[in-house]
């Protein structure tokens, strides 16, 4: 690992001031994912920053009947909330299917939705990587792709985003609040808040140098039978193949998510239209102009019978209240 120094920040503007000014330097909050990278060599901060100890590890109810999760709550502690459970179940969900209890215990909500693809390339330094090294090539191109991306590829590169929370996060419509180097603050969609790879694969979210963020919203609770269901190679602890987030409410009209096919949680609002065609119409819209490899080719089938299974069990369930 290459030598950093450390900082505790004092506040969110002068943590977002320091990261902003400094050269190379990164926000530390969990460090589970940020610590693996440095150890090698991924990523080499000369400055990291300490966002632990500004007080953003609370969950509070907003005032339009929604909740704010600060950007330091564990996600055990966003599982376990009573509220989460009960108004927002698909996300409680997706956080217990996510990683293991330890690291539940340590990664924050911010880390979370920032933690970088499980591409194995990408932890290869010996192989080419556009997201690693701008420009390099990509080694997951023609190499072994069963992980990799389905939808919303590029040529630059087919990696997944590896976050179950996040899908749910997708599925609720939840906000990004965010503070700038500058003081200004801002409330990013998360529809918009991460990136397809496009040619520029490395920059994965739409924040800032600097943009440290404070919280994130979720909106009034929908209602409904919500269900989240993971696909892995093995029982636990291990990162989604493919998983299914849904919503069902008792009109039989409701929301889709999917995760572990695409660079970001993959979500087309056009495809939730089709739900009283049933799943295989939802299915096709939402996985429209999928291109696979021999791989992982095998991706789009899993989806659509995860898909049905989820819904068949939620639409019951949802129409006996
Ligand atoms: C063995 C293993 C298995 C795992 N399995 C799963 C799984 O199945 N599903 C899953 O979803 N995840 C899984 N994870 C990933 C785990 O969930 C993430 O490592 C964790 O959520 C990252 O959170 P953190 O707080 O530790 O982030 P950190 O490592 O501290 O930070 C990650 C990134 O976020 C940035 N950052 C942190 N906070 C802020 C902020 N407030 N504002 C701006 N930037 C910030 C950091 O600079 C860094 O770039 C696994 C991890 C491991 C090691
Ligand atoms: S798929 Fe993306 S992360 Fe993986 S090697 Fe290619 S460029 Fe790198």
């Amino acid at each position: 690992m290459k030598a950093f120094t450390y900082q505790r920040a004092s506040s969110p503007a002068q943590a977002a001031q320091l990261v902003a000014r400094t050269p190379n330097a990164r926000f530390i909050a969990g460090g589970t994912n940020l610590l693996d990278l440095m150890k090698l060599e991924i990523e080499t901060p000369t400055t990291l920053v300490d966002v632990n100890g500004l007080g953003f590890d609370k969950i509070e109810a907003t005032q339009d009947g929604g909740l704010r999760v600060g950007a330091l709550v564990r996600n055990t502690d966003l599982a376990a909330d009573a509220r989460v459970r009960k108004d927002y179940a698909v996300l409680s969900r997706a956080l217990l299917a996510g990683a293991s209890t330890q690291l539940r215990n340590k990664a924050t909500t911010s880390g979370n939705l920032l933690q970088r693809t499980r591409c194995p390339y990408f932890y290869d330094t010996a192989q080419k990587c556009n997201k690693r090294q701008p420009g390099s090539g990509c080694a997951a191109i023609g190499g072994f792709t069963r992980h990799h991306a389905v939808v919303g590829a590029s040529e630059a590169c087919i990696a997944t985003h590896p976050s179950d929370m996040a899908v749910a996060m997708r599925l609720l419509d939840a906000e990004v609040e965010t503070v700038k180097a500058d003081g200004s603050m801002r409330s990013i969609p998360i529809a918009d808040f991460h990136r397809l790879p496009g040619n520029t694969p490395h920059i994965e979210t739409v924040l800032e140098p600097g943009e440290l963020i404070l919280s994130v919203k979720l909106p009034k609770p929908l209602g409904g039978v919500h269900a989240y269901r993971k696909v892995r190679d093995r029982a636990s602890y291990a990162f989604a193949l493919v998983s299914v987030a849904t919503v069902i409410l008792p009109d039989g009209s409701g929301r889709v998510a999917v995760g572990g096919v695409a660079h970001k949680p993959w979500r087309v609002e056009e495809a939730e239209r089709q739900m009283t065609q049933g799943a295989r119409a939802v299915h096709d819209r939402l996985m429209a102009g999928a291109r696979t490899t021999d791989d992982n080719a095998f991706k789009v089938a899993l989806v659509q019978r995860t898909l049905a299974e989820a819904l068949a069990n939620s639409s019951s369930a949802a129409k006996k209240g």
